[in-house]
Parts: C-alpha cells; structure tokens; sequence
C-alpha cells in the first residue's frame, strides 16, 4: 500500500508511514474494507482488519526496552553488568514510548522504574552491610 500523504511504500499492515509517519491506516483501511465490507457484513471487516495490522505492527525499540528492563530486574545486583542493562533498557524504553504500539514500551518503562528501585536498594543494602562490617571491625 502505497502512503496517500507523501506516496512512499509501507508494507500491508502498516498502521504508520515509514517515511513520513502519517497515520495513513484510516485511509488505506477504509479502501481496503470497502469492497468486502459491502459483500459481507458491514463493519465487521474492518474491524478484523484493524486489529490485524495491530498485530502486524512491530515496536523494535520498545520491545528491545522492556526485554532489557526484563533483564535487568535479574541482573540488578550485579555491580556494572546490572547498571548498564538498566540504563540501555530505560533508554530503549523512554524512546520506544513514543512509537506505535507503545504497549511493551511502556511496560518496559515501568519494568526501568523497578530496576531502578531495586538497583537503588542493593546499592544501599550494600552499603549498609559495608557500615555494619566495618562497625563490627571496628
Ligand atoms: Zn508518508
């Protein structure tokens, strides 16, 4: 299907022009839908027809972001490893955001704000048991 707003090519399903990034899918859906909505039921293609390029539709950074934030809810307690994880997944995430569909996204920017708790919360047990060692020591 070709973008009604500056003409590039977008794959079939594209909800968003890869050139511009005009939501050329109302437009394109409704002269897709048009011939088999008035053959069948009305309405009721379109409707498939959106949720199918719902799926089609594919967030890389948004999904990279929260697989990372994944990631680092595992590996929060590991010094540098667990740091860069967290800041590459909240990057990827924040950026992913604003992309379509934003769903991963912002999953895993909320997974980021856990690292983060959790990073913040190792960091600071560490250095409670460094305080308390040293305490003992002394
Ligand atoms: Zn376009």
């Amino acid at each position: 299907m070709f973008c009604p707003k500056c003409g590039t090519e977008n794959p079939d399903g594209a909800q968003f022009c890869a050139s511009c990034g005009n939501s050329a899918g109302a437009a394109i859906i409704e002269r897709d839908a048009v011939p088999a909505a008035a053959a069948a039921a009305p309405g009721t293609t379109q409707v498939v027809n959106v949720q199918m390029q719902g799926m089609v539709q594919k967030n890389g950074l948004g999904t990279a972001g929260f697989v990372l934030a994944l990631i680092g809810v595992f590996t929060s307690w590991v010094p540098v490893l667990g740091w860069v994880v967290w800041l590459l997944g909240a990057v990827l995430s924040v950026i992913g955001v604003f992309r379509v569909p934003r769903g991963l996204a912002i999953a895993g920017t909320v997974l980021s704000f856990i690292d983060l708790i959790l990073l913040l919360a190792v960091v600071s047990a560490c250095s409670a048991v460094g305080v308390g060692a040293a305490s003992l020591m002394g």
